[in-house]
């Protein structure tokens, strides 16, 4: 098997595929090109749905456990490699090690929780005159595609439910982001059948084949809202199920009783996590206005004793935004803000000729509720913090989005603290917590943030068909039949 820094193949039918042209891979903290992935062509992606169809009938007939079994090895396999992953993750992403220790630790405990979950029939009627069971049954070839914030997890939130309900599965990691994808598809492998799990690198264009491509199940898709609309409209050609995991514009309420030295910590990470390139990072940050004050300045504070940097370097805590064109579109809401007057609390100064893609953290101070950093997701390190006076008002505006995916309310009167977030629309709701994710916990966004979810049975229902069998037992046909469901 090649080595982690070295070659990076795809994994096609339980074999590595090269191809003639490849696509260059950037390391974010240092804009220098350190790999090159397979560009698949057609022929490539044809070949991996072949595998993954080949590979079906006897997939999706052995026994649970043996699915099962095969997710817990998947999950040795990272854990086993799971410092090297760490590094490479850093490397081709740019989180700081914190962060890739979160992800790739968290893939494992994934895979082994997934590996637990089971979708048994249910019996719905069984009387002497007649038996009516509901099966669970695969789709059969899963097309996943991912995004570059979270490559790893995001991946194995599709791999985990597709292969545990019997599926095959042919996953497309982001041009930007490919690395641990492959080497995670070369790892398997070795634990796999041959086709069960394909790893295919490339462009945008690869996902638009898997999309429309007519072998194809299902697509399980994270990434922008309006991405994610063309992979409706280009799944809807063959009536592919889809799962989509969109944008957000999450909001969070500051109660009037909190202790703002106390809150700041946790608001500030809230926002900045993955340095803000996280769909469920806060994006703005409403915060009453009889403390608002104390809390920006308790966060202005906070923030100017994080350390950004290169992720490979122990002590950082925020690393660089991850690709070219994300940097320009971050700038963009630095200079919409610098244009219209609002004041930056704190950072706001781009140094343009930094090393890697780098970016302050930056605390804008009350802007207009029109402004496009209000508004929009920048995905970047540069939050809104907002003033509000009245419950009914702050509700009204938290709500006020086309995204619906997740949201926080901050204080300690804890009926104030439910009351608020029980009318907030979002999938997700944090209350004096924030990003606590499990894979029993469904996941999903409302609105235009999304459509079904992963995690928990509702997300291993996801990648199945409902299978109603009854059977008439009175029948002249069939008297003697009593279990054939057994
Ligand atoms: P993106 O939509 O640009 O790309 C995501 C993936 O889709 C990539 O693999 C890309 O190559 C592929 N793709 C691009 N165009 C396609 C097309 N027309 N058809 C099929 N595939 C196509 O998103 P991104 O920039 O990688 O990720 C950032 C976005 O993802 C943000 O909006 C963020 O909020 C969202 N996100 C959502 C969740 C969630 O769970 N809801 C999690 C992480 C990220």
């Amino acid at each position: 098997m090649a080595s982690f820094d070295s070659e990076f193949s795809m994994t096609v039918g339980g074999c590595a595929r090269f191809t003639t042209t490849t696509l260059p891979v950037f390391n974010p903290a240092t804009r220098g090109v350190f790999a090159q992935v397979p560009d698949a062509t057609r022929a490539d992606l044809d070949d991996a749905i072949r595998a993954a169809h080949g590979a079906f009938r006897k997939w999706s007939s052995q026994p649970q456990g043996v699915r099962s079994a095969a997710l817990v090895k998947i999950a040795d396999v990272l854990e086993k490699n799971a410092e090297q992953f760490m590094a490479l993750l850093t490397r081709e992403q740019g989180k700081p090690r914190a962060g890739a220790e979160w992800e790739i630790l968290g893939s494992v405990l994934w895979l082994r929780e997934i590996a637990r979950q089971s979708l048994p029939d249910e019996v719905i009627e069984d009387t002497v005159d007649r038996r009516v069971i509901t099966r669970y049954s695969p789709l059969g070839v899963v097309g996943a595609i991912t995004p570059w914030n979270f490559p790893v997890l995001l991946a194995v939130w599709k791999i985990a439910p597709a292969l545990m309900t019997g599926n095959t599965i042919v996953v497309k990691p982001s041009p930007f982001t490919p690395l641990c994808t492959l080497k995670l598809g070369e790892l398997c492998s070795e634990v796999l059948p041959p086709g069960v799990l394909s790893v295919v690198s490339g462009g945008d264009e690869l996902g638009k084949w898997m999309t429309n491509h007519p072998a194809i199940d299902k697509i399980a898709f994270t990434g922008h809202t309006e991405t994610g609309k063309h992979v409706m409209r280009s799944a809807a050609g063959t009536l592919k199920r889809v799962t989509l995991e969109l944008g957000g514009n999450d909001p969070a309420i500051v109660l009037p009783d909190v202790d703002p030295r106390t809150v700041a910590p946790q608001l500030f990470w809230a926002a900045f996590q993955n340095n803000a390139q996280f769909c469920n990072a806060t994006k703005r940050l409403y915060v009453h206005e009889s403390v608002y004050s104390e809390v920006l300045q308790a966060l202005v504070d906070y923030a100017r004793g994080v350390v950004v940097g290169d992720g490979a370097n122990p002590g950082t805590q925020l690393g660089p935004i991850q690709n070219q064109p994300q940097y320009v579109k971050v700038l963009e809401y630095f200079e919409d803000c610098r244009s219209h007057g609002y004041r930056f609390a704190v950072g706001g100064e781009v140094d343009p000729n930094a090393k890697g893609w780098f970016v302050p953290v930056t605390l804008v101070d009350n802007p207009p509720e029109y402004s496009r950093v209000v508004a929009e997701e920048p995905f970047g390190p540069i939050l809104p913090v907002l003033k509000w006076r009245d419950e009914e008002e702050v509700i009204e505006r938290a709500n006020d989005s086309r995204y619906g995916l997740g949201a926080s309310v901050w204080g300690s009167d804890l009926a104030a603290v439910q009351r608020i977030g029980a009318r907030l629309e979002a999938g997700t709701v944090w209350l004096n917590e924030i990003h606590q994710y499990s894979p029993h916990q469904a996941f999903g966004g409302h609105k235009e943030s999304g459509l079904g979810c992963e995690n928990s049975l509702h997300g291993l229902i996801e990648y199945t068909n409902w299978h109603t069998l009854t059977l008439n037992k009175q029948s002249q046909f069939g008297r003697q039949a009593t279990d054939y469901a057994a």
